[in-house]
């Protein structure tokens, strides 16, 4: 029987069989059993509050940093829409949806002379995906810039979250897996227009020199171990440009897996498997992912 006759009445969007992993950054991977878009905060909340407790939910953001087994998402995925992609600006301090995408926080931010988030140029997740995984780049996490979120819990819940609660590390945060980041407030820090342009067409190059571009890949598959570069052990094993079915591993940045080819799901996570496994015959480091994995196996 379908889920959807179990599920309380909403006033946004309510898919079944939703093709979420087509629409990933891989461009391959399973359904959501159901997508949820709310129409805004309230819909979001009365739905939580009255979903039966046995379904799961899965919050997605731009979908750039997991891959979907082709077993799909059990459950509700939540995406959160128009709504949640608002900024707000007051002062220093920027009030942000969690829809809203980085690259677009740091183009405001520049915008408004407000310096500090030019790491986020580039980084294709929203603001909730980034927050979960503490991303960022040249050694800085979105956790710095950050000042608190607000969040819906599985039950509906609506909580305020301060920096110092979410345990924040490398790619890491504690935020619960069914926790569903709403909004967040940034602190910037006031600076010369040209300065932050500078930087942030630094970093934008930078990217573009070192990372594939106009691929399908979900960015780096491995974190960094310590002191050490994930592409740098994937090179040295001699991953570079290995292949599984239509997945590779990117010739110009060996820690990137490309669907190259129409690539299933599995031809992703095996071809992982086997560059971690070569890693770990070379060199004894156990690689983990830092791309999530959705999905029963
Ligand atoms: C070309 C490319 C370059 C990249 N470069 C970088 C980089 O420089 N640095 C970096 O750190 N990452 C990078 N990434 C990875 C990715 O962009 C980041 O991890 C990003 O923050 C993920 O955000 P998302 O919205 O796509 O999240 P998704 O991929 O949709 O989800 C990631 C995780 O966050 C959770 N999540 C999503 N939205 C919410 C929410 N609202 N509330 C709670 N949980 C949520 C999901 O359940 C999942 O566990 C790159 C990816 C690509 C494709």
């Amino acid at each position: 029987m379908s889920i959807l006759n179990m599920l309380p009445p909403v006033k946004g969007l309510l898919q079944e069989n939703a093709d979420v992993g087509k629409r990933s950054w891989f461009g391959t991977g399973g359904p959501a059993e159901v997508l949820f878009v709310p129409a805004d905060m309230d819909d979001l909340v009365v739905f939580l509050r009255n979903l039966p407790q046995d379904i799961a939910i899965t919050p997605l953001g731009a979908m750039s940093n997991v891959l979907i087994r082709r077993s799909g998402i059990r459950g509700v995925a939540i995406m959160l829409g128009d709504w949640f992609k608002k900024i707000f600006v007051d002062e220093n301090v920027l009030e942000v949806g969690a829809a809203v995408h980085c690259n677009e926080l740091a183009t405001v931010a520049m915008y408004h002379e407000l310096g500090g988030l030019e790491f986020l140029i580039g980084l294709p997740g929203t603001v909730g995906g980034a927050i979960k995984m503490n991303a960022g780049s040249n050694g800085v996490g979105i956790s710095n810039v950050m000042m608190e979120c607000e969040a819906v819990t599985s039950s509906g819940l609506v909580k305020w979250v301060r920096v110092t609660d979410m345990d924040f590390g490398y790619r890491h945060s504690s935020v619960a897996d069914d926790l569903i980041i709403t909004r967040a407030w940034f602190r910037g820090i006031p600076n010369a227009s040209y300065s932050i342009t500078k930087r942030t067409k630094e970093l934008l190059s930078k990217r573009t020199e070192s990372q594939p571009t106009g691929v399908r890949t979900c960015g780096s598959t491995f974190k960094n171990p310590d002191s050490k570069k994930a592409w740098e052990l994937i090179d040295a094993a001699g991953c570079r440009g290995l292949r599984i079915g239509g997945a590779a591993v990117s010739e110009k940045h060996c820690n990137f897996i490309i669907n190259e080819d129409n690539a299933t799901p599995e031809d992703i996570e095996n071809l992982a498997q086997s560059v971690a496994q070569r890693v770990f015959d070379k060199t004894g480091i156990a690689l983990e992912w830092e791309i999530i994995l959705l999905g029963d196996k």
